[in-house]
């Protein structure tokens, strides 16, 4: 995802509108991948000054988990908001999102955020029963000999 701020570096202050829609390789949690199950869209808007550049909007996109209970797949969508500063490469090496000259690639920037409002779990309904601990039965689909 790849935003122009050729004119936005003209015109300092002044809010410039972005909006994509990409897909994206899957999120990296540790060893963990996180794949995404539809295109990340992004809305937003870019402001330019001196020293750098303020990137601020949404994005929504789905990815794949399963029940931490029940072990069933399932699609959850994803909704974020972002609001971030990009700063020239020459100046910093310690910031964490950097542009060179006249394009300024969010992509890296989406998938912390996208990454970062992944729920530590996510459950196929608030009430699942789970797995039996002793068979494994799934116990929304019924009882087993250990449940009545
Ligand atoms: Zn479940
Ligand atoms: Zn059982």
């Amino acid at each position: 995802m790849l935003i122009s701020v050729t004119e936005a570096r003209k015109a300092h202050g002044q809010a410039f509108g972005f909006s994509f829609e990409e897909a994206v390789g899957p999120l990296e949690l540790g060893a963990e991948a996180i794949a995404l199950t539809k295109p990340v869209s992004a809305n937003g808007t870019i402001v330019a000054d001196a020293e750098g550049i303020s990137v601020r909007g949404t994005l929504k996109t789905a990815f794949k988990a399963e029940c931490a209970r029940c072990l069933k797949p399932l699609e959850e969508p994803l909704d974020a908001e972002f609001d971030v500063r990009f700063h020239k490469s020459a100046d910093d090496d310690d910031e964490i999102y950097l542009y060179e000259g006249d394009s300024l690639d969010i992509t890296d920037m989406i998938k912390d955020y996208a990454l970062l409002a992944v729920p530590i779990q996510s459950l196929c309904a608030a009430d699942c029963k789970g797995l039996c601990a002793v068979c494994g039965a799934n116990l929304n689909e019924g009882g087993c000999a250990h449940h009545e």
